[in-house]
């Protein structure tokens, strides 16, 4: 048997097996070995049902049966029963008062059983307890390990994730007849024994063993480390590598006269932010340089990205060759692109952009699915006017339009530019070196890049999954701006928030309403009840609430065009009131939007609630964001509540971002599935030090390897992670 055998060629699958295994993404030995487990059961805490003595708080798994209800015949208390049995034994499960559970329960089922056995010594059974349904069992019932003796250490049993067709324990089990084959003996460790050595990290064959068959506790948790550690070193090797051959290829050279430039930015209606300032020098820095610029703008939503975007534009579209250049190209006809999410924005920017260049002579296009504009018009210096692709797409060919600004459309084949040596990027995390290469067609000169995002991420998912980026930072708000006044509402205070937005509606002001869901809840699932969706929520609102309200909706399984259509509505204030999935988080500004109430805010982790919230600040009138739980602040959601309660504290979205993954772990963290790492590679995200050894590890790797030609097995698994991370 070797790693990079197929798994069919030494089992015996059926379908199922195979549909589950290419689900799962595990298609070698290599992959079964890599599938590592989600989580651990400890024996040690279950006891057998053989052995429960009364009083005792026992957590037993086995199989449910004999579930019915009746009334107890004295008290005419509903009781439900039913057993639970795991192979040494039966003992009944006894609910009172809560005739619904046996029907919550299925006869056959594996569960998790925990309650403190009641009753006589002869008639035990356990009272109230709570059950967890599970797949399957964490072991055989008939492994030896239920009978446990007084001397095993072995206790712990890796947990998993299942698919339909594959249960835990057949990947255990697979697992370890591979280790029996002395698979461990054949894996080559990718990661060299210096780096192990550093950080103290077990090797592969060790990691594995450790990782599959934990004797202790701690074994496990090196092991994972050591995983999460070899995840980060991956991606930031093919940061390091990307941003290796960037930075030797060449790009234009941008030199900018600082007056010129002053006198440019002097025309704002307002000072520029000292991180506002401090970013263009940046990037001017970057300009004036041979090699293309990779640099990413990260600030809140309103923190003024649009304008810092505009002053570069404005020193790209006016760059003259420097004094006693030989260089062939013209300059002076240099070319910007600067893409946006969605139509809606490519338009606002579109608007922006005139507001900024309208007293230059620079011309300034729009592409979008839907049509072309050029700003200025022939017949009006101060309007835009509409004209044809064919048209536009001459222009941008032969250099006359230097700004060209548009959405995916702007990356067609058709779209060639004369020269491109600027691309701005807004909100799209995704745009990798080939497209950015792709862009400028034949052009042997590699575009400068400036990624502008408003999605706060915590620092260290920020070094990893932006590695390849320098960043700058807009950690300073305009001057002048009024601060959200943010509320946590408890549902049973839900009236006095309508009366709010009914005075604000009254006084000629707009509202958001977000919702988790888009649907009718579907009663089957668990939870669903609470859960306000988009349709019937608006529904509700214009019926019982906002009777005189124009209300529509916004979420994502709308089409691009029903959605741009929607906030074209409501930025026309021909709408008051917008009942929406949190599809409206990424950019659209109607200023005249104030409030904005979100719905079962636990749902949403505290940066996303601070992008939604984003979406408020703009005006200049006061904004209300009011974060509503599902639940009242009893009990549990006491604790949601203090969560919440952060909002109304922090500083900016980074720091919401930094306490989403201290606060509610990693998986929770906002928008966290679309950065494709592993469950493993997220916890890595919340250790700062293992991020960043693994970044100056990956840096040294790439300065004596650029190529990884010595380093194949580490240039496989960069290859394997690239395809999970869909980086481009
Ligand atoms: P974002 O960073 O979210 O893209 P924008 O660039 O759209 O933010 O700016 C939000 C608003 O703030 C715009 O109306 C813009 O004119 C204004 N603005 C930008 N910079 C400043 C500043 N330094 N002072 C005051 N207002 C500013
Ligand atoms: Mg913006």
């Amino acid at each position: 048997m070797l790693p990079q055998d197929l798994i069919a060629s030494h089992f015996r699958l059926d379908l199922a097996h195979k549909k589950a295994l290419s689900r799962l993404r595990i298609h070698t030995v290599r992959d079964l070995l890599l599938h590592l487990p989600q989580r651990y059961e400890d024996i040690s805490s279950i006891q057998s049902v053989g052995s429960l003595v009364k009083g005792q708080e026992a957590v037993v798994f086995g199989q449910i049966g004999g579930l019915k209800t009746r009334k107890s015949w004295k008290s005419r208390v509903p009781i439900s029963e039913g057993w639970v049995e795991d192979g040494t034994a039966r003992i009944k499960i006894m609910w009172f008062n809560q005739p619904y559970i046996a029907k919550m329960l299925t006869d056959g089922m594996y569960a998790k059983v925990a309650g403190v056995v009641s009753g006589s010594d002869e008639k035990l059974y356990l009272a109230n307890p709570e059950v967890e349904r599970l797949d399957t069992l964490p072991i055989d019932r008939h492994d030896s390990l239920f009978n446990k003796t007084e001397n095993t250490d072995e206790t712990i049993y890796p947990i998993y994730r299942e698919t339909k067709g594959i249960t835990s324990k057949w990947i255990y089990h697979t697992i370890q007849k591979c280790f029996s084959q002395g698979i461990l003996d054949k894996l080559e460790d990718p990661i060299g024994e210096d780096i192990l050595k550093r950080y103290h990290l077990p090797t592969l064959k060790t990691a594995l063993l450790w990782i599959h068959t934990p004797k202790k506790a701690e074994h496990a948790v090196s092991a994972r480390k050591r995983f999460a550690f070899e995840e980060v070193f991956y991606i930031q090797v093919s940061k390091a590598r990307e941003r290796a051959l960037i930075s030797v290829a060449t790009s234009y050279q941008i030199n900018t006269e600082k007056k010129h430039l002053e006198a440019f930015t002097s025309r704002f209606p307002f000072p520029l932010t000292k991180a506002q300032d401090k970013s263009i020098k940046d990037i001017l820095t970057d300009f004036a340089g041979r090699h293309p610029m990779s640099r990413l703008l990260e600030g809140d939503v309103g923190s003024g990205k649009t304008a810092v975007a505009a002053t570069t534009a404005y020193a790209v579209a006016t760059s003259r060759p420097p004094e006693g250049s030989t260089a062939k190209i013209q300059y002076g006809n240099l070319q910007v692109a600067y893409m946006a999410p969605t139509e809606i924005l490519a338009k606002q920017h579109f608007e922006s952009f005139i507001q900024y260049f309208k007293h230059l002579p620079i011309q300034i296009g729009l592409i979008t699915g839907s049509g072309c504009f050029k700003f200025p018009s022939k017949t009006d210096p101060e309007k835009p006017t509409n004209i044809s692709k064919a048209q536009l797409l001459k222009w941008v060919k032969n250099g006359e339009i230097p700004i060209l600004i548009g959405t995916h459309a702007l990356i067609y084949k058709s779209v060639e530019f004369k020269h491109l040596a600027h691309v701005i990027i807004d909100e799209q995390h995704r745009f990798g070196t080939n497209q950015r290469r792709a862009l400028a067609k034949k052009d042997k000169l590699i575009p400068h890049l400036l990624s502008m995002t408003a999605t706060p991420i915590p620092r260290t998912l920020a070094l990893t999954v932006y590695g390849d980026l320098d960043i700058s930072l807009l950690d300073e708000m305009p001057k002048g701006r009024k601060p959200i006044i943010t509320k946590v509402i408890a549902p049973s205070q839900i009236e006095k928030v309508y009366d709010h937005v009914k005075e604000e509606l009254q006084s000629g002001r707009q509202a958001y309403v977000i919702c988790p869901r888009i649907d009718e809840p579907d009663p089957t699932k668990e939870n669903a009840l609470q859960l306000k969706s988009v349709k019937q929520e608006a529904e509700r609102l214009k019926e019982q609430v906002f009777k005189n309200a124009r209300i529509d909706i916004l979420h994502s399984k709308m089409t691009p065009k029903e959605k741009d259509t929607v906030m074209e509505k409501f930025l026309a204030h021909e709408i008051d009131i917008l009942v929406a999935t949190s599809v409206v988080e990424v950019g659209v500004n109607v200023p005249n939007a104030t409030n904005i109430i979100v719905e079962g805010a636990e749902r949403f982790g505290l940066a996303q609630l601070h992008q939604l919230r984003g979406r408020v600040v703009r005006g200049t009138h006061q904004a209300y964001c009011f974060a509503v739980t599902s639940k009242d602040s009893t009990g549990k959601s006491g604790k949601t509540l203090e969560r919440l309660k952060a909002l109304t504290e922090a500083k900016n979205g980074f720091e919401l971002a930094e306490y989403d993954l201290n606060l509610r772990g990693s998986g929770d963290l906002y928008g966290m599935k679309q950065w494709g790492l592993t469950d493993i590679g997220m916890d890595a995200i919340k250790n700062l030090k293992l991020v960043e050894a693994a970044r100056n590890e990956a840096k040294a790797l790439i300065e004596t390897d650029p190529e990884l030609k010595s380093h194949q097995a580490v240039a496989q698994m960069v290859a394997k992670i690239g395809e999970s991370l869909h980086m481009e």
